[in-house]
């Protein structure tokens, strides 16, 4: 089987920047697995990836529109730090937060006197991506992964690294398929249940979509 729309892709894959910097890597974490057509993954990945089948290996280059969407100024704004309730900050923290643009996660870029520059860009706007891609496994989605939008073998619904929307309390690893589950699998160190997030991986996967699965 190859890789088509409505298929369930399993990949390891190793994502490097225009100077070869790996900013993210499948490694210690198990495969990404995706459902094919579904926005599980950002476009440019999904459509490098298809037509091709268990084995494969392709380095797939990224643009940012296809990618994580170019850098915008726009993005940028400045808050009191009054406004952080006594917290102490600091550049490079993050943090999600109800913005005009709906839910985002925010870095404080910089402080500068008594305010906080906040960056809503994701951190892999404006950057072409490089993904040297290797597709593990591929399938046809049952009807309930085509339903829900995204696959559920594999550890339970989170399994597959679906998951990490940094939401997930009351999502994905609290339901009960986290028994035995999402939280107790292997690849959920750095995966389903932490903050991070796979970064082929767009935002919403498993956690947003509910997950309970049932
Ligand atoms: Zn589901």
């Amino acid at each position: 089987m190859r890789v088509a729309q409505d298929t369930v892709v399993s990949i390891e894959y190793t994502l490097k920047d225009d100077q070869g910097n790996i900013l993210d890597a499948s490694d210690g974490r198990g495969p990404l697995e995706y459902l094919q057509g579904f926005q599980n993954i950002i476009p440019g990945l999904e459509q490098g990836l298809l037509g091709l089948g268990a084995g494969d290996t392709k380095t797939v280059t990224v643009p940012p529109a296809l990618g994580y969407g170019e850098y915008s100024d726009k993005l940028l704004q400045r808050v009191p730090l009054d406004a952080f309730g006594g917290h102490a900050v600091q550049p490079g923290m993050r943090f999600r937060a109800d913005t005009n643009q709906g839910m985002r996660t925010l870095t404080i870029k910089a402080i500068e006197g008594q305010e906080a520059v906040l960056d809503g860009n994701h951190e892999l706007a404006g950057k072409t991506l490089h993904f040297d891609v290797k597709v593990v496994a591929v399938r046809a989605a049952e009807p309930t992964e085509l339903a829900h939008g995204h696959p559920h073998q594999t550890g339970g619904c989170c399994g597959g690294g679906g998951c990490g929307s940094g939401e997930s309390e009351g999502g994905c690893c609290s339901t009960e398929a986290s028994a035995g589950g999402c939280c107790s699998t292997e690849g959920s160190e750095g995966g389903c249940c932490s903050t991070e997030q796979p970064a082929a991986e767009k935002q919403g996967g498993c956690g947003s979509a509910g997950c309970g699965c049932g």
